[in-house]
């Protein structure tokens, strides 16, 4: 027998060359691809109802033999069909309109389920019910009489039609599906074999079996999910010679010496791994995590001093310039007087003007590369690159890492990222990355105050920030974020500016900045900010990446409840960030309670994490992200949301799997290996690269 992954689709039985074409329109190609396109809700129609008890407006199922079956013209020349149906309780008529063929559907005496909604006209009806006839035998009805299963479709395609076609793959088809797991595998973890779970899913005999059903598919999707990590991880990590660098406590004194503070319990944690991962000969492959302002950048150049002291190069690189001269005076500020040689590059300087820079590279004369995209330019060849520092993670695509790491042999990458990702998605999007968090923020900072502000109390915040101004201190006001279009963000962002600069901010410097100028106006406009050069900006949300102002005491945020919640909390870490108390300041547009009940999560709690995890629950994990940059493929079935503890188990199967046989050639494994494939697709590059 064939497997259901090479019938094409229009050798099912009830498909055909014109039909297969209308589900190519759903990415079905294969009968398998039937099969793995779920439900995307099911109706409940399992208890058949007396057309006695039923009353009028209810949606039923009812069980009747078929009375009469009339065709009737209207003057207007529509025909109507109507078939009469009863059962012991009482009678009912099935009517179409303008739909002919329907007369020679039904014989009298034929028994009949019909769902749909009872109306009253003169007697009775339901208008174009969907229907089954049973046949003698009495066969189970797929269309009602049980739960039924509704799927995402396309035009051309109706439920009723499509719901047949599934009957026909499940049928003829779902027993010929290879199990990738043996029924140990299977019986350990409480799994459904896959043809019962293929079954289930689309004709589920109950909730609770649609339930097994998915665990079922949901655990296989994810184990796929994880294998492609952990065979990515192998790719770059436990295959590959990396370098051994050496920590002797002298060198660890003579690093820690230079910061003027101790290190916080969560930056000891996050060093010592490093280290352990640094002086192993594996590369090592880090993800760092942890509040703006929690202390990752001084982690990165406690790695980055120690590669320096084992005779290696680092390149250190961010999103954007400003980022990078941000880190490059933090860096420079406490190595003066070191022997430690930087070097800075980004994208703003001319070819001619760099070249310079680029040649003491290439000679090993630099020690530390600090810059943007302009560090993984062609011509920028380290002599002998040891360590990779990535800051802001999900803002670089995976194969920007790639080339990145592909500059040095093997050399050590570590990732620093500020936006809390919940535990869920990092190991969904990231489960080929050891993952350190930091939780806590450098003792002595202040908590920010946040408020939500209701609109009758607009104006008194409003005094609020301009007494603020009056002492000295700087405010960022974010405008509304209108459906991700640029040019209306700009024209809300300058209406705003108008507003507030014509009446009430009218004594201050103010000035704006949003997504529809260019980069280098953008750079000039933060760079002016914190130069102090005037009070308050107007922005849209291009402010968003860790720009530091320590001056800036106000975060005002406009209609703040079109924004995510982290990515509130991530615009509240702009201020906060000096001596003095910040505030951030909530203004709902529409005041919904909906509304009111997220912007009070982000205003009860400065855990970027609880924020983080409730947003996920809001918003699902494309949003959560704002890009599919993220590498996080298509999820059919899953939803990870609530399918944490199947994800974890998940993840640690594949990974002992692919750690105990790294070829996949033992046993079933080869299936697994054809389905991750298969999976993945387009993605198979980014398996391999990492
Ligand atoms: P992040 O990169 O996570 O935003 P940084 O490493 O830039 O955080 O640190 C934020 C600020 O806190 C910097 O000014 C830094 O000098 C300071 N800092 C970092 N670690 C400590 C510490 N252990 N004690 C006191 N201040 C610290
Ligand atoms: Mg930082």
């Amino acid at each position: 027998m064939e497997l259901p992954s090479e019938v094409p689709i229009r050798y099912l039985k009830g498909v055909g060359p014109r039909r297969a074409e209308i589900l190519e329109r759903l990415d079905i190609t294969t009968v398998q691809d039937v099969l793995l396109h779920f439900p995307r809700d099911y109706i409940d129609r399992s208890a058949v109802v007396p057309i006695g008890t039923s009353r009028v407006g209810e949606s039923v199922t009812i069980k009747a033999r078929v009375v009469s079956v009339k065709k009737r013209l209207l003057r207007n020349r529509s025909v109507i069909i109507e078939v009469r149906l009863e059962d012991d309780s009482g009678r009912v008529t099935a009517t179409w309109f303008n739909a002919p063929y329907m007369y020679d559907r039904f014989r009298e005496g034929d028994t009949v389920l019909a769902y749909g909604k009872i109306t009253m006209f003169d007697k009775p009806q339901m208008v174009n019910p969907e229907y089954d006839v049973l046949s003698d035998e009495g066969n189970e009805s797929l269309h009602g009489g049980r739960i039924v299963p509704v799927y995402p479709l396309t035009e051309g395609l109706n439920q009723k039609l499509y719901r047949q076609i599934v009957g026909n793959a499940v049928e003829t088809h779902a027993s010929h599906v290879q199990d990738m797991f043996d029924d140990r595998y299977l019986k350990e973890r409480g799994l459904l074999p896959i043809t019962r779970a293929l079954k289930d899913i689309h004709f589920p005999r109950s909730w609770a079996l649609a339930e097994r059903a998915r665990h079922r598919l949901v655990y296989d999707e994810l184990f796929l999910l994880q294998t492609g990590m952990a065979l990515r991880r192998r790719g770059i990590r436990d295959d590959l010679d990396g370098i051994r660098f050496a920590m002797p406590p002298t060198v660890d004194r003579k690093i820690r010496k230079r910061f003027p503070f101790r290190l916080t319990r969560n930056q000891d944690k996050a060093v010592a791994a490093i280290v352990r991962d640094m002086c192993s000969p594996r590369p090592m492959n880090r993800l760092l995590q942890g509040e703006v302002g929690s202390g990752k950048t001084v982690v990165a150049l406690y790695a980055m001093l120690a590669a320096v002291a084992n005779g290696w190069q680092v390149s250190f690189m961010a999103p954007t310039e400003i980022l990078a001269e941000q880190h490059m005076r933090t860096i420079s500020r406490i190595l003066n007087d070191s022997s430690v040689r930087i070097a800075f590059l980004v994208g703003g300087r001319t070819k001619k003007d760099r070249a310079p820079d680029v040649k003491d590279v290439a000679a090993g004369k630099v020690d530390i590369v600090i810059g943007t995209h302009a560090v993984i330019e062609k011509d920028v060849v380290f002599r002998k690159l040891g360590l990779v520092v990535v800051d802001e993670q999900h803002k670089f695509g995976v194969l920007q890492r790639a080339r990145l790491r592909g500059k040095g042999a093997n050399p050590d990458v570590l990732v620093m990222t500020a936006t809390p990702i919940p535990r869920t998605l990092a190991l969904a999007a990231f489960g080929d990355l050891d993952v350190t968090t930091i939780r806590e923020l450098p003792a002595g900072r202040r908590p920010i105050v946040t408020r939500v502000v209701s609109r009758s109390h607009r104006h008194r915040a409003y005094d609020f920030i301009a007494g603020q101004l009056r002492k000295g201190r700087q405010a960022f006001f974010v405008c509304p974020l209108i459906e991700e279009s640029d040019k209306l963000d700009a024209r809300s962002a300058e209406e705003t500016y108008d507003t507030l600069s014509r009446d009430v901010f009218s004594t201050f410097r103010l000035r704006l900045v949003h997504g529809r100028m260019k980069p280098e106006e953008k750079e000039a406009v933060m760079h002016a900010f914190a130069e102090r050069e005037f009070d308050l900006l107007v922005a849209t949300v291009v402010i968003e990446v860790g720009i530091d102002i320590p001056n800036a005491t106000i975060m005002a945020i406009e209609n703040a409840e079109r924004f995510g919640l982290s990515q509130l909390h991530q615009l509240r870490g702009r201020i906060g960030r000096g001596s003095h108390r910040s505030y951030c300041l909530l203004f709902p547009g529409s005041a919904g309670s909906d509304a009111m009940e997220r912007l009070n999560v982000v205003a009860s709690t400065t855990d970027g994490f609880k924020i983080a995890e409730e947003d996920l629950r809001l918003r699902g994990p494309g949003e959560f992200f704002g890009t599919r940059q993220h590498g996080l493929p298509e999820l059919t079935i899953s939803d990870l949301g609530r399918d944490y503890d199947i994800l974890r188990l998940a993840h640690k199967d594949a990974f002992e799997m692919v750690k105990a046989d790294p070829e996949l050639a033992k046993g079933r494994h080869p299936i697994i290996s054809d389905s991750v494939r298969d999976k993945f697709k387009e993605r198979l590059d980014l398996i391999r690269v990492g």
